[in-house]
């Protein structure tokens, strides 16, 4: 059901605390050591309970709210986390601007945070119409070492012409793609997994629920992977303990 979400609530969401972060590992296939966390946010709305982003994302963008949730994700998970552990947070690509960037490295330096672990997920919901600002402010943060993917690839917008638009270091193939078991879907898989490799971009398979998924795209070659057969996204105060406990034990 679409919930009826309204600007201002979410602006007072931000303000007063509702907003909460979640993280979910992203799994070495090989091992199914922990690569890195992404962050996910979730609204803990008092009558609705716990809403994903992708309800209220288009609402946060429309009214300019997304800049400002997105930096303070990104705070929220620095105070916490240890910086040996890779980040990933989602960024909608109506955030970049050049100043969003600098606000963003502002924020990276404070928490002396190595740039090289943050990673920026790329999320469209719209088409991009202005390649060359998106360009720009794409440059000037892999300069300052930040990891760029193209989230949901193979759905919606990320397509193979943002991948030749945009330089990229990572892409993620989005779970419908892979849970998609046609001959057709299969054979696109494998050619977009190859053309990553062979351009020197990393795969990331999303939405690994089941052992036939996981081998699925251990056969494809993807090295990296998340989804629900490893965990659940988990309150950030609990991924924090248990990567904190994991590492006292190695
Ligand atoms: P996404 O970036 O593609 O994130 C993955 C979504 O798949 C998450 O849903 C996650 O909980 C879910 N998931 C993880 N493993 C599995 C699995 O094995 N099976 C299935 N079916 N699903 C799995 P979630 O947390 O509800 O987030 C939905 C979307 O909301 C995200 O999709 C992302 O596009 C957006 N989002 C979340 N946080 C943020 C944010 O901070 N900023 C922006 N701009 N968007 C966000
Ligand atoms: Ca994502
Ligand atoms: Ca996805």
């Amino acid at each position: 059901m679409q919930l009826k979400i309204n600007a201002q609530d979410l602006r007072s969401a931000l303000i007063t605390n509702q907003l909460k972060v979640f993280l979910q590992p992203k799994v070495n296939l090989n091992n199914y050591k922990t690569i890195g966390y992404e962050a996910l946010l979730r609204w803990q709305h008092q009558e609705h309970g716990l809403i994903s982003a992708d309800q209220w994302v288009k609402i946060a963008e429309e009214h300019n709210i997304i800049t400002p949730v997105t930096l303070w994700l990104l705070e929220e998970c620095l105070k916490q986390i240890t910086k040996d552990v890779q980040l990933s947070i989602n960024v909608s690509v109506k955030s970049l601007t050049l100043d969003f960037a600098i606000r963003l490295m502002g924020i990276v330096r404070a928490y002396k945070y190595p740039p090289e672990h943050l990673t920026l997920e790329l999320t469209e919901t719209q088409k991009i119409e202005n390649y060359t600002t998106i360009t720009g402010t794409l440059s000037f943060l892999r300069r300052q070492k930040i990891r760029i993917s193209l989230d949901d690839f193979g759905t919606g917008y990320n397509t193979l012409k943002t991948l030749a638009e945009l330089e990229v270091d990572e892409i993620k193939i989005d779970t419908t793609l892979m849970q998609s078991d046609t001959v057709n879907s299969n054979f696109i898989l494998g050619m977009v997994v190859s053309l990553a490799h062979e351009i020197n971009v990393d795969v990331v398979c999303e939405g690994i629920e089941t052992r036939h998924l996981l081998d699925k795209a251990k056969e494809l070659g993807v090295v990296q992977g998340q989804g629900y057969l490893f965990a659940r996204p988990c309150p950030i105060e609990v991924s924090t303990a248990h990567h904190k406990q994991v590492k006292k034990s190695a």
